[in-house]
């Protein structure tokens, strides 16, 4: 392993184990290691598998010694069915931490498990930071609570997110309350622990650290919600942003600072023209067109820019592409349902 390699290593694995840093501290005290050069994927057969510095194959993808991040679900409110709501799964030594529970989740999880990402097998699906309370972002919930323990998890759903967190859980547990007592006093063979559900509401800073993460919640301007967060992930190889839903905002510019991939959400700033005035005055306060999220990601210089949460209005990727181009010359794509990146 080259030196500088080695050197960037021990100060991501100090900064992931040491006292909580502030949003982007960890990456400002050492020089950040060497850019790798990003190959963009020539034709469609990479669509898969996109890693920074170098596409590989699944066989890579396998492999559960570095950090991975798997787009769950790239969706919006808009029922496409060839994306799911909103989930990314950062996947660190074989364990699965989960931003949002859009519909669709535990299916899509299920499908990146077969294809060879074991730690996403719908029983192993043990804990989710939620970035805020819009239906899009936890349709899915009930599904993330009840469906794993059917599957066999054992062990209580662990929920991050946003003071009301707690209310939603609970009310979801009532509303499945038959569901359980079936369950569990009928003949199904089934785990007392696997429906229960440990809620922890957020407040911006560090909210939640192991061996494999530390994890740190920022407050960002979404419409007119009170509380709405995107998340910071410091693993022992990688720093990696998710936006959550937000108008644009230094505090991702912050969060990232040089981080390895910044996952944001987006929408066409050519296309919103299209768009009745009164739904293009909700678009300026509560999301980020293409133009500003270049300039976003222009300041915070990530090593992959992966859009999500799109709203296309009628173009496509290469699209959304094209337009953060303009104003961006750094790597970027437009991120499809089960696509992994690192
Ligand atoms: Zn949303
Ligand atoms: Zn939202």
């Amino acid at each position: 392993m080259a030196p500088a390699l080695i050197a960037a290593l021990a100060a991501s694995l100090a900064a992931a184990a040491g006292a909580a840093p502030p949003p982007g501290a960890a990456s400002s005290g050492a020089p950040p290691p060497p850019r790798e050069p990003y190959v963009a994927p020539a034709d469609g057969s990479l669509r898969d598998t996109i890693i920074i510095g170098r596409p590989v194959r699944h066989a890579a993808a396998r492999d559960s010694s570095v950090t991975s991040v798997v787009m769950l679900g790239t969706g919006t409110p808009n029922a496409d069915p060839e994306r799911s709501g909103p989930c990314v799964a950062v996947v660190v030594r074989g364990h699965a931490y989960l931003v949002d529970a859009g519909p669709g989740l535990v299916r899509r999880a299920a499908a990146a498990a077969k294809n060879g990402i074991a730690a996403l097998a719908p029983q192993r699906l043990g804990i989710v930071f939620i970035t805020h309370l819009h239906s899009d972002h936890t349709v899915g919930l009930p599904d993330l609570m009840l469906t794993p323990w059917v599957l066999e998890r054992h062990d209580p759903l662990e929920v991050y997110g946003p003071p009301g967190v707690r209310n939603m859980t609970t009310h979801l547990l009532a509303a499945y309350s038959e569901d359980i007592r079936v369950r569990t006093e009928g003949l199904e063979p089934s785990h007392n622990d696997g429906w229960q559900v440990h809620a922890h509401e957020n407040t911006a800073g560090v909210v939640y650290r192991d061996s494999n993460v530390t994890v740190t919640a920022f407050a960002v301007p979404h419409a007119n919600w009170t509380y709405s967060f995107g998340y910071r992930f410091d693993t022992p190889d990688r720093a990696i942003v998710i936006s959550g839903d937000t108008r644009p905002s230094d505090a991702v510019v912050a969060a990232c600072h040089e981080c390895d991939i910044l996952v944001h959400e987006v929408y066409s700033a050519e296309r919103v023209a299209s768009r009745p005035p009164e739904w293009q005055r909700y678009h300026a306060g509560a999301h980020t067109s293409t133009t500003e999220l270049a300039a976003i990601a222009t300041r915070a210089k990530p090593r992959l820019l992966v859009l999500y949460h799109q709203l296309f209005w009628g173009t496509d990727d290469a699209g959304l592409v094209r337009e953060v181009r303009r104003g961006y010359d750094g790597a970027v794509v437009s991120a499809r349902d089960l696509e992994v990146y690192r």
